[in-house]
C-alpha cells in the first residue's frame, strides 16, 4: 500500500488527485491540506479518512475541529499544520498541488523528509527551482511532473539520454485570446479571461493561461525539471491541446505524448511511475481529432511570456520577482481592480526596479517575494 499526501486537495488538481486515487489500486491517502474550504476539507475526510488535515486559516481549522468532533482525524492549522502533513512519516508521496510560492516551504519540508514529490505547484520551481532541485539530489527524492508538459516531457525522455536532446518543444494552447492583438486585449474582461478553451482549472492558473504567463512559468519549470537550458526550450502553440509535449533528439527524431486534455492522466502517472494503469478516462480518437495544428507564439502581444524568458536569462532573483509580481498582479486583476493589459505592465516595472541577486539564499527568496508585494502595493497606493 503507498501512502499520500496532498497540499491543495480542494483545488482542481487536488480534487481530480483524489479522483485518480480513488481509481488506483493499493494507494492510500493519509494526509490533506486546504486554506480555507473546510466544507470541501469535510466531505474528503468522510470519504477519504486520513489520519492528519490542515487547514491554512486558523480560524476555519477550529471551525472544522468542532464540526468533525469525535471522528480519528487530527486536525492542524496554519503554516505549522501544512508542514506537518508535508512530512507525516508514512507518506512516500506528498502531491504539492496548492497554488503559488506559498508551497515552495512545505515542498522543501517534504524533500527534507525524504518524500518523493508529485509537482503540480510550478511556482516553487519558478521562484526556488537551484534551491529546490539541489535539495531533492541531496535527500535522494524524485520530483514527478504533474504539469501535463512536464509529463509528457519526461514520458518522451523515458529510456533516452538528455546528452541526445536537441531541444524541448513546450506545447501550449495560446489560450482564449490566441490570434487576438494588443489592441483587442484592451477590452479583454475577467469573465473572459476565466473561459479556457480546452482545460477547466483553477482561477489563477486559468488567468496564467489567458496572459501567457503559464507558459513563461512552464519554461522555467522545464529548465530546472530537465536542467535544460532557454536555448534548448522552444514553445510551439498548438491550438487543440492533444500533443502535450515533444522532445527533439540530436538524430532529428522527435518523439511526442498524445491524448486528450485530461489532468487525470498525469496525475495519475507521477503516482503510478514506472507502472501504467488501466482507467476509465476519455482515449484519444484519431478521426474525432483529426487535425492537429501549429503556430509560433506572438511574444509582443502577449508580453508576459517574453518577460519570463528575460527573467529566466536574468537568474538569480528575477524569476522570483516574476513570479511574485504574477501573483499580485492576478489576484488584483480577478479582483477586478486592473485591466488585463496592466497584467505584463506592473510584472515589467516590479522586474525594472529589482536589484538581482545572483546565487540567493531561502530567506533572500523568500525577502525579494515580501520586497515585489511591498513595491506594488506602494505603487498601486500612490
Ligand atoms: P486551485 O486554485 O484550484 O486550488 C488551489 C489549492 O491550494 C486549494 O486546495 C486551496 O485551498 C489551496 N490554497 C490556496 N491558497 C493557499 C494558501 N495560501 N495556503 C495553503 N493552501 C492554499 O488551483 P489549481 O488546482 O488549479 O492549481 C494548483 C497548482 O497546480 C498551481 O500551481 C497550478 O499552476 C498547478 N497546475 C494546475 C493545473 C490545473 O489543471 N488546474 C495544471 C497544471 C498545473 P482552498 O480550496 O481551501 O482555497
Ligand atoms: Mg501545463
Amino acid at each position: 500500500m503507498k501512502k499520500i499526501c496532498i497540499l491543495g486537495s480542494t483545488g482542481s488538481i487536488g480534487t481530480q488527485t483524489l479522483e485518480v486515487v480513488q481509481n488506483l489500486p493499493d494507494i492510500k491517502v493519509i494526509g490533506l491540506s486546504a486554506h480555507r474550504n473546510i466544507d470541501l476539507l469535510e466531505k474528503q475526510i468522510y470519504q477519504f479518512k486520513p489520519e492528519k488535515v490542515a487547514v491554512m486559516d486558523e480560524q476555519e481549522a477550529l471551525r472544522l475541529r468542532t464540526r468533525i468532533q469525535g471522528l480519528d482525524v487530527k486536525v492542524l492549522a496554519g503554516m505549522e499544520g501544512v508542514l506537518e502533513i508535508a512530512q507525516m512519516e508514512e507518506a512516500e508521496i506528498v502531491v504539492t498541488a496548492v497554488v503559488g510560492m506559498i508551497g515552495l516551504r512545505p515542498t522543501l519540508a517534504a524533500i527534507g523528509a525524504k518524500k518523493d514529490i508529485a509537482l503540480a505547484n510550478k511556482e516553487t520551481l519558478v521562484t526556488a527551482g537551484d534551491i529546490v532541485m539541489k535539495a531533492a539530489k541531496k535527500n535522494g527524492v524524485s520530483i514527478y511532473p504533474v504539469d501535463s508538459e512536464h509529463s509528457a516531457i519526461f514520458q518522451c525522455l523515458q529510456g533516452n539520454q538528455m546528452n541526445d536532446v536537441q531541444q524541448i518543444i513546450l506545447t501550449a494552447s495560446g489560450g482564449p485570446f490566441r490570434g487576438k492583438s494588443a489592441e483587442d486585449l484592451k477590452m479583454v474582461t475577467k469573465e473572459q479571461a476565466l473561459c479556457h478553451p480546452n482545460w477547466n482549472m483553477g482561477a489563477k492558473i486559468t488567468i496564467d493561461s489567458a496572459t501567457m504567463m503559464n507558459k513563461g512559468l512552464e519554461v522555467i519549470e522545464a529548465k530546472w525539471l530537465f536542467n535544460i537550458d532557454l536555448e534548448h526550450i522552444k514553445v510551439l502553440i498548438h491550438p487543440q491541446s492533444i500533443i502535450h509535449s515533444m522532445v527533439e533528439f540530436v538524430d532529428g527524431s522527435v518523439i511526442a505524448q498524445l491524448g486528450e486534455p485530461d489532468m487525470k492522466v498525469p496525475i495519475q502517472y507521477a503516482l503510478t511511475y514506472p507502472k501504467r494503469f488501466l482507467n476509465p478516462y476519455p482515449k484519444l480518437d484519431f478521426m474525432q481529432r483529426n487535425t492537429l495544428t501549429f503556430e509560433e507564439p506572438d511574444l509582443k502581444t502577449f508580453r508576459c511570456l517574453f518577460l519570463a524568458y528575460e527573467a529566466l536569462q536574468a537568474g538569480g532573483t528575477m524569476p522570483t520577482v516574476l513570479n511574485a509580481a504574477n501573483e499580485a498582479v492576478v489576484a488584483r486583476f480577478l479582483k477586478g481592480k486592473l485591466s488585463f493589459t496592466e497584467i505584463p505592465k506592473w510584472i515589467e516595472e516590479a522586474m525594472e526596479h529589482h536589484e538581482n541577486i545572483k546565487h540567493p539564499s531561502l530567506e533572500d527568496i523568500l525577502y525579494i517575494e515580501k520586497w515585489t508585494y511591498n513595491y506594488l502595493e506602494s505603487r498601486w497606493k500612490a
